[in-house]
This record gives C-alpha cells, sequence and structure tokens, in this order.
C-alpha cells in the first residue's frame, strides 16, 4: 500500500492527514486519489469502512483555494448524521491548509445556517432538500462551484434524492469535476454518470472476501505494560495446544520468544532475520508439537500452512486490516473451530473498529483474565493430566511408596500436595519488552479513556503483589505442564 507522500500533496495536507493518524492509503485512496488530482470525472465503489471520504476529501481539499472566498466544492451526502461527519473530516483534512467545510442540513434552522454561510465556508456538505431549499432563497449561489462529490450516491437515490440531484446538477458549471462514491453500483447510477459525468474513470476495489466468519474472535483492552502478563494467564487459562503469538515487530518476537521461555512455556520465535534452516527447524518442532507457542511476525505467518493451530494471539494488534484477516487465518482451519485474541491498548481501540467494520463483524470485549482464573486454569490442566496418567500410564512402581505415605497421611492432604508440586503456577519472572509506539486510528470511534496511571484496581490486578511465587524455577523441571506427553522436555532449547 502507498503512503500519502507518494502522492505528491502539498505539505499542509500531509501535515493533516499525519496529524489525524493516517499512516498508509486505503486501496480505495491510493487509487482514486491520483485521479481526483488531475482533475477528471471519477466513480468510485468500495465497501463501507474503507475509508471513501478522504478519498475525495483529500484531493477536494488540495484542489480548492484558500484565499478565495466562495464555495467552491460541494458534497452532497444523504442524512444529516453524515453530512456532520463528512464536515468535521473535511474540516480535519483542510485544519492546516485552512480550508473551511460547513454542513448544511434540513432540521436545522435555516437562519442560523444563514449566518454560518456569512462565514464564507469553501465547501458545504449538504443534504439534497436542504441545498435545495438555500438555492431557492439564493442563500447559496453555485456559480463559483469547481468540484461536485455524491457521497453514498447509492444510498441517496434509495432515498428518493434522484430529482433533486438531477436539480442541482444542473444548476452547476459544466466546468466542474464531478466525483461519485457509493457502496455498491445500482444501475441507475450509470445514469447519473451518463448525464452528468464527463467520462468517468471508475475504480472498484472488490468486498475483500474476508474468511474469518467461523473464528471465535474475542478483544481485551489493556495497558501496554501488562499486556504479557495477560498473555501468560489466557496461555494458563486456556493452554492451547497450538498457539500463535503474533508481534509487531523482530525484536518484539525475540524478546516475547524469550519471555515466555523464562516463564516456562515452550516457545520460539520466527522472523525474517532467522536463517532459512532456523526457520525450517523452528517450524517443523511446531507441527509436530515439540513446540507449543509460536511468535512470529507477520512476514514470517504470510502462506504459513499449519494445521492444529487453535489459538491466534495478536499481542500487538495488526497495521492493517487485511493483516488481521491473514492472521487470524491462520487458526480455525480445515473445518475446526478456532479462537483468536487481540490485545488492544486504549488508544488502539479506533483500530479495532476499522478491523471490525472492514470483516463486518464484531470482536467481543473480554475482561481482562484474573490471576485466580490463570490459576485455576492451571490446576483444571494437572487434574486432567493426572486422569490421563490413570488411564494411559503404568504406575505399579508409584504404588509401593504410596502406600508408605498414605499410612502416615490423609489422601486429600497428600494429593494437594503432590498437585502442589506439579501445578504450573502463574510466575512472576520479570520480562522486559521493548515497547513499540501504538497504532493509531484518530477518528475512529471512541478510543476510550485512558487507564488511569497504576490503575489497575478493574480486574483484579490489585492482586499482583500477592502473586503466588513459585518456590525455585527449577524445581519444576521435570513436572509436566501440558497435557500431551509429546511436548515434554522440550523448554528452553532456543
Ligand atoms: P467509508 O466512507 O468508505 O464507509 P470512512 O471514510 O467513513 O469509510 O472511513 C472509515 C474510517 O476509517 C474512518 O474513521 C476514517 O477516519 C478511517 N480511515 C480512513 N482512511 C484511513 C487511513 N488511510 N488510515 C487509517 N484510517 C483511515
Ligand atoms: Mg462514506
Amino acid at each position: 500500500m502507498a503512503t500519502f507522500s507518494d502522492l505528491g500533496l502539498s505539505e499542509f495536507v500531509i501535515r493533516s492527514i499525519i496529524n489525524m493518524g493516517f499512516e498508509e492509503t486505503t486501496p480505495i485512496q491510493e487509487l482514486t486519489i491520483p485521479i481526483a488530482l488531475q482533475g477528471r470525472d471519477l466513480i468510485g465503489q468500495a465497501q463501507t469502512g474503507t475509508g471513501k471520504t478522504a478519498a475525495y476529501g483529500i484531493p477536494l481539499v488540495e484542489k480548492l483555494m484558500t484565499q478565495f472566498e466562495q464555495i467552491q466544492g460541494i458534497v452532497l451526502a444523504p442524512t444529516r448524521e453524515l453530512a456532520v461527519q463528512v464536515a468535521e473530516e473535511l474540516n480535519k483534512i483542510g485544519q492546516f491548509k485552512r480550508i473551511h467545510a460547513l454542513p448544511i442540513y434540513g432540521g436545522q434552522g435555516i437562519d442560523w445556517q444563514i449566518r454560518a454561510l456569512k462565514k464564507k465556508p469553501h465547501i458545504i456538505v449538504a443534504t439534497p432538500g436542504r441545498l435545495m431549499d438555500h438555492m431557492r432563497r439564493r442563500t447559496i449561489r453555485l456559480n463559483d462551484i469547481k468540484i461536485v462529490v455524491l457521497d453514498e450516491a447509492d444510498e441517496m437515490l434509495n432515498m428518493g434524492f434522484l430529482e433533486d440531484i438531477e436539480t442541482i446538477l444542473k444548476e452547476i458549471s459544466e466546468e466542474r469535476q464531478t466525483l461519485l462514491f457509493s457502496a455498491t453500483m445500482p444501475k441507475q447510477i450509470e445514469a447519473i454518470a451518463q448525464r452528468f459525468m464527463k467520462e468517468p474513470e471508475m475504480v472498484r476495489i472488490k468486498a475483500t472476501g474476508v474468511t474469518v466468519s467461523d473464528i471465535e474472535q474475542h478483544y481485551i483492552e489493556v495497558a501496554e505494560k501488562l499486556k504479557f502478563d495477560v498473555l501468560t494467564r489466557i496461555l494458563d487459562i486456556q493452554s492451547p495446544d497450538l498457539s500463535i503469538v503474533f508481534a509487531r515487530t523482530k525484536r518484539r518476537v525475540d524478546e516475547l520468544a524469550e519471555g515466555l521461555g523464562k516463564r516456562g512455556y515452550s516457545a520460539e520465535g520466527i522472523h525474517g532475520d532467522l536463517t532459512q534452516s532456523k526457520r525450517d527447524s523452528v517450524l517443523r518442532q511446531f507441527k509436530d508439537g515439540t513446540i507449543d507457542v509460536l511468535v512470529a511476525t507477520d512476514v514470517a505467518a504470510r502462506g504459513l500452512d499449519i494445521s492444529g493451530v487453535t489459538h491466534v494471539f495478536n499481542f500487538d494488534i495488526p497495521q492493517d486490516t487485511e493483516s488481521y484477516v491473514h492472521r487470524v487465518g491462520r487458526t480455525g482451519r480445515a473445518g475446526k473451530t478456532g479462537l483468536a485474541i487481540t490485545l488492544v491498548t486504549p488508544r488502539e481501540m479506533g483500530m479495532l473498529r476499522l478491523i471490525e467494520s472492514v470483516i463486518k463483524r464484531k470482536i467481543i470485549r473480554k475482561p481482562i483474565p484474573t490471576i485466580v482464573e490463570a490459576v485455576q486454569g492451571q490446576q483444571r490442566l494437572t487434574m486432567n493430566e493426572i486422569l490421563r496418567v490413570i488411564a494411559e500410564e503404568d504406575i505399579e512402581k508409584y504404588k509401593a511408596i504410596a502406600e508408605e505415605l498414605l499410612a502416615e497421611n490423609d489422601s486429600v492432604t497428600l494429593l494437594s500436595a503432590a498437585l502442589k508440586i506439579i501445578t504450573k503456577e502463574p510466575e512472576t519472572v520479570e520480562v522486559h519488552l521493548t515497547e513499540t509506539a501504538p497504532i493509531r486510528v484518530r477518528g475512529l470511534g471512541n478510543p476510550g479513556p485512558r487507564s488511569p496511571k497504576g490503575g489497575y484496581n478493574r480486574n483484579n490486578y490489585g492482586q499482583k503483589d500477592t502473586w503466588p511465587r513459585r518456590r525455585n524455577h527449577d524445581v519444576r523441571g521435570g513436572a509436566p505442564r501440558s497435557r500431551d506427553n509429546r511436548r515434554n522436555g522440550s523448554k528452553n532449547d532456543q
């Protein structure tokens, strides 16, 4: 994907885009902005949530003249909400160039609007009916319009605005540039294009064939500093058979894999800086189950075809929606269900919303798991392991010593002690990760409150200091933490 600076935009506009937190163009933006900048007519079709507003808003702001105090651009939008939202976005794009947009819609006092119009907006974003009112009253004149945008054209047609749109377009000089954006392309749009547009260029972005619908998807909002502890708790609670943890950078991958190793998980990292033979060997170990947790960058995981991955963790939220789909698609393959959990810092909530809008699905919010849940998860695991050993393994030679212990202790006490020894309790080994800058998508949903400093009070995080301490990290050595004996003895072998 292109960056905005590849598009030949002016300094002011680039600055405002950066300020809005946009880092790369969306596909519709990449393709339409250059065409619109050339002054050509354009029809852009892309599904909802793909950034169509900026796709026309950026060239619109770029091409208008700040010094010329007349309405030079008109955006027609179907609803009042949309008009307000679009005007806001245009004002953000125009903030440094000082291009001003005003929303004009029915239901708002017309006198108030007339006063606002006296402030000489460069762009008005209007619902068709109200714009017609102003045209009749001559409170808006369309003589100087250079660019017209029909936003959500399909929706405007659905709402019966066709005639109004025609009336408006007939009033505007044919020298204008006309841009039309829509999520769908009903036949009537072709008719409008034929009558009112000059050899429009068609840009169509196919809806992403998103295939993540069968995968259960959760997110947990968590401060950057707590992510690692949250990850290990989930690993303890869920005890995934095979999981992939995605991190943003190679360095993070190394640090995470090492940190997980320190806390007793069999984890290995994979990324582009490793030699091919190292990568192959890590993958082989992951496939045959000697490694439970694979930590990877996006690039390293592209095209990996590994069956049996039960969990995907987005330790860092992906930078773009496509990566999300790729990552999550690593699990739940071959008709099996999978679970994807994304850790999201409060500042990254906008990105999460963007992902939701692209995959057209809500990602379910989950609370930060508590330490108690983590411990219980491990206890359950131990219990299952004991039941499995009873069922499958030869334990005859342990029976004599068991009898001896039972002569002097009651069975519940004895068994509890044994459980304590073999249960992997959450550890407090300190692990430090290099922080990366959070992904920010501004103007998207509510970024949510920043968690107050030290405010770990929700979700029992206050128990931090009462974490059960491991007596000695090495004691656990041979104790099975995985429910599956094929994974024993593979820890910390990197
Ligand atoms: P559409 O009109 O296609 O439904 P919008 O223009 O409303 O989509 O954009 C959806 C969201 O994506 C908005 O919150 C917008 O701020 C955000 N957005 C648009 N372009 C980008 C970009 N290049 N990078 C990040 N976020 C973007
Ligand atoms: Mg839109």
